[in-house]
């Protein structure tokens, strides 16, 4: 397979963000490419329908002398049913304004059914924003994500969005990290690895053990609160204001110490030195009151 070169980057950014090989299928007799899981084609598996022909995930192709990247689900209720089902509206809504700079047109197409097709296409930004706030006004999730009835079963549901058609192969990174909800949405539930599987390989050499004890400046109902859930990489500086997925911002806890400190740690570790505390906006006047 000749892939063009930025479909390469498409998935070794897809790659990284996953923590391990996404694959590029082509659409047969068409330059058009997905970047996908592989896992996708195991939840197919489990389909009533048994399709397996990977149609979701990132869709790249390139017409006349224009580049377009989309998110795609297509033919594929249970996949449809899992993005339904992690779908949240406001996100949704604020991944389309953050990447809106990355196109000159602004599109999605839905159908329910083979006969019903939806689309909204423009380029003014703000009248998209009017026409899928319109949607969310009738609950944008069952507006388009309604289950395709058994008569169509085969044709399945279609849910596009136009990601970028403007952009440089130095924009990719950017527009996967900006859209990585949506690809994290195709998944039976949210996994723990959707926001720190890089970040789990930068503490591999620190053992696996909630480190909730070594943080200062902890109030007592987290203290009181014993260990439950998985072992995870927690950023000190959340991934979303800008901290990296490098040991020096992470920390291992278990899912419920790092649900109850998320986005409230300041510090940073090294090996096996860990200087981090706890604040909340409350005890931050303590502090300054010192
Ligand atoms: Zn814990």
């Amino acid at each position: 397979m000749n892939a063009p070169e930025i479909v390469d980057i498409i998935r070794e950014n897809v790659s990284e963000k996953l923590g391990r090989e996404a694959i590029v299928r082509k659409v047969n007799n068409r330059d058009d490419y997905f970047i996908l899981d592989l896992a996708f084609s195991y939840f197919q598996k489990a389909d009533r329908n048994k399709r397996n022909d990977y149609r979701s995930g990132y869709l790249y192709y390139q017409r006349k002398d224009k580049k377009y990247l989309l998110f795609v689900i297509a033919h594929c209720p249970i996949m449809i049913t899992f993005f339904s089902n992690n779908f949240d509206y406001e996100k949704f809504r604020s991944i389309v304004v953050d990447t809106s700079k990355y196109r000159d047109e602004h599109f999605i197409r839905y159908a329910k059914s083979a006969l019903k097709k939806e689309v909204i296409k423009t380029d003014v930004i703000n009248y998209f924003l009017s026409k899928i706030d319109n949607l969310e006004k009738g609950d944008f999730k069952k507006q388009v994500f309604t289950k395709s009835t058994t008569k169509d079963a085969k044709t399945g549901n279609i849910f596009v969005l136009g990601l970028a058609n403007r952009f440089e192969n130095k924009d990719i990174g950017e527009i996967i990290g900006k859209t990585w909800d949506l690809f994290m949405w195709l998944y039976p539930t949210k996994p723990i690895f959707s926001r720190n599987a890089s970040l789990n390989r930068s503490l591999i050499k620190i053992d696996r053990k909630c480190e909730i004890n070594k943080i200062d400046n902890l109030p007592d109902d987290i203290i009181k609160k014993s260990c439950s859930g998985e072992i995870e990489g927690a950023h000190i500086l959340p991934h979303k204001d800008g901290g990296s997925d490098k040991l020096e911002n992470g920390v291992w806890l278990c899912n419920l110490h790092h649900r109850m400190i998320e986005g409230k740690l300041t510090g940073q570790r090294d090996k096996v030195k860990i200087n981090v505390k706890y604040y909340s906006k409350k005890n931050e006047v303590i502090i300054q009151s010192h």
